[in-house]
């Protein structure tokens, strides 16, 4: 990827950067606000456009054409996914939107899948006709992560996914998305402001100043010899 600009090319959120996140392990993305993590999280999806740069995916490289492809391949939550599902649609609907756009299954088949995937997320089958509404905080950040697994994705990216659950909520969301991972051999890239979260959860970091990848390396190691000034600032911060 070789940068990505906002305000008509006056402010560069991104330099050129590269790395890659393997099946079944954690990329974490840390650095202060602002950094460029979100930004680059956007373009991964599709969200934005990078003004510049190439983005491979098992090697092949992904065109603005293969956005569909692209929203199957790379999933994203966020903070308050839970709270913007759309409060008219029924979680079986919720389920059956990303279904009938990107695949051919017929409706039995659909709602095979709908059942399984709230079961992997631990909700029931009884809970297909309730309404965002009806679902507690925690309840709804699992229906988002139901929408992000349906199609069988390769990788999901959490920017601060787990930011807004309480501390028990938020280890359980860890260990189901711990479980997830074994099952379904998920990338994940993981944007998190808790370094106690990515210690506990991601095998590599990667640490982002001002656009720039100033740091990366496996977790622990980069996290007790932190070498970049920015890297020890954000450790110290937390300490
Ligand atoms: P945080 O930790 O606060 O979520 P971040 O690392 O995710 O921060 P980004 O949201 O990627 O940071 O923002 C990077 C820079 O790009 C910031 O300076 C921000 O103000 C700017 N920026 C982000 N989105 C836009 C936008 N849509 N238009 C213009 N500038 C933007
Ligand atoms: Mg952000």
């Amino acid at each position: 990827l070789k940068g990505h600009w906002y305000h008509k090319k006056e402010f560069s959120a991104l330099a050129p950067l590269s790395f890659s996140v393997e099946s079944n392990k954690t990329l974490a993305i840390v650095g202060e606000t602002g950094s460029g993590k979100s930004t680059l999280a956007k373009i991964l999806v599709g969200a934005e456009s990078p003004s510049s740069g190439k983005i491979f995916l098992n090697g092949q490289q992904l065109h603005k054409q293969q956005l569909k492809q692209r929203c199957q391949h790379i999933r994203m939550i966020f903070q308050d996914s839970g709270t913007t599902l759309n409060p008219s649609l029924t979680v079986l609907q919720l389920l059956d939107e990303p279904l009938k756009l990107n695949t051919n299954l017929n409706e039995s088949q659909r709602r095979q899948l709908i059942r399984q995937t709230l079961q992997k997320v631990g909700l029931l089958g009884d809970h297909m006709n309730f309404y965002p509404h009806m679902f507690s905080g925690g309840q709804k950040q699992r229906i988002s992560l139901a929408r992000a697994i349906i199609l069988q994705p390769q990788v999901i990216i959490l920017d601060e996914a787990l930011a807004a659950l309480d501390p028990s909520l938020r280890s359980q969301m860890i260990n189901l998305l711990l479980d997830l991972q074994q099952q379904m051999g998920l990338a994940y890239i993981l944007i998190s402001h808790n370094l106690g979260i990515v210690r506990h959860f991601s095998d590599q970091v990667m640490v982002m100043c001002q656009g720039e990848v100033v740091e990366r390396g496996d977790t622990l190691e980069v996290m007790q010899n932190p070498t970049h000034k920015v890297t020890k600032k954000l450790m110290m911060s937390q300490n």
